[in-house]
């Protein structure tokens, strides 16, 4: 079943993904005020480009396929086994496969609850009845944390490459003698949802080789390089030319 997932999760990056990534990536250097007034052709065929999105498929894969796997270790756990029958386990694993660990964890804890409070509402309710009805709730509400995932997916993988594209693009132009020494600003989106971790890091600034000190596991070579810092963050950095004095 892993191999399968692996191959699903391999469909997923190399024909939806890839397309994201490129597009995004190609898409970066707009939002960079320094190349405004440059005539200059964004290259999104260099090998460094090429070989990020090979790459990110790859650790994609990878992370989703052992994330896959935790997530069904959470709905096995002793205390999960203990307090299930081995039909209620096998009828929750299934819509939870696709979902991370954290999520399939809290749709366990969901389908739980709505049997304790069968119970204590319906003292009379047959055993069976109770289970049928959590199943459906918990149904419910996998489907909803399914599309809440692909969501973060899409956000957070755009991001990833968008945020890529502009470095990539500031690059260039200085390679091509249109731009000298240039920093990075960290730059979040500004509105109410912006988490602690990138208040922190707003208006910072650092040099471009420099990495974000944002924390955790990095995902891949170069993640705390540029934003976004965590799963559906929507901050970027700008770049600046750097005064010589
Ligand atoms: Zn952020």
């Amino acid at each position: 079943m892993i191999e399968e997932w692996r191959q699903d999760y391999s469909i997923l990056a190399a024909g939806r993904l890839k397309n994201l990534w490129t597009m995004a990536l190609a898409a970066g250097p707009a939002g960079q005020p320094v190349l405004d007034n440059i005539v200059f052709e964004f290259n999104t065929q260099t090998p460094g480009i090429m070989e990020w999105i090979r790459e990110r498929g790859a650790d994609f894969v990878t992370v989703c396929t052992r994330e896959q796997k935790d997530a069904i270790a959470a709905l096995l756990t002793k205390k999960m086994r203990d307090g299930h029958t081995v039909d209620e386990l096998a009828r929750m694993i299934r819509p939870c496969i696709g979902l991370t660990e954290g999520q399939a964890a809290a749709n366990a804890r969901y389908y739980d609850s709505i049997i304790a409070n069968l119970k204590k509402e319906h003292p009379r309710m047959k055993m069976e009845s109770i289970r049928k009805k959590a199943r459906e709730a918990a149904l419910k509400y996998a489907e909803k944390q399914h599309r809440q995932r692909a969501f973060t997916i899409a956000q957070t993988e755009s991001a990833f490459a968008y945020n890529r594209g502009a470095d990539y693009g500031v690059r260039q132009a200085q390679e091509q003698g249109y731009l000298g020494m240039m920093k990075k600003r960290w730059s979040t989106s500004g509105d109410d949802a912006v988490c602690a971790v990138c208040s922190a890091l707003e208006g910072m600034e650092i040099d471009m080789d420099a990495e974000f000190n944002f924390g955790g596991r990095a995902l891949f070579p170069g993640h705390h390089m540029l934003p976004p810092a965590h799963p559906r963050c929507a901050c970027a950095v700008e770049y600046i030319e750097e005064v010589m004095e």
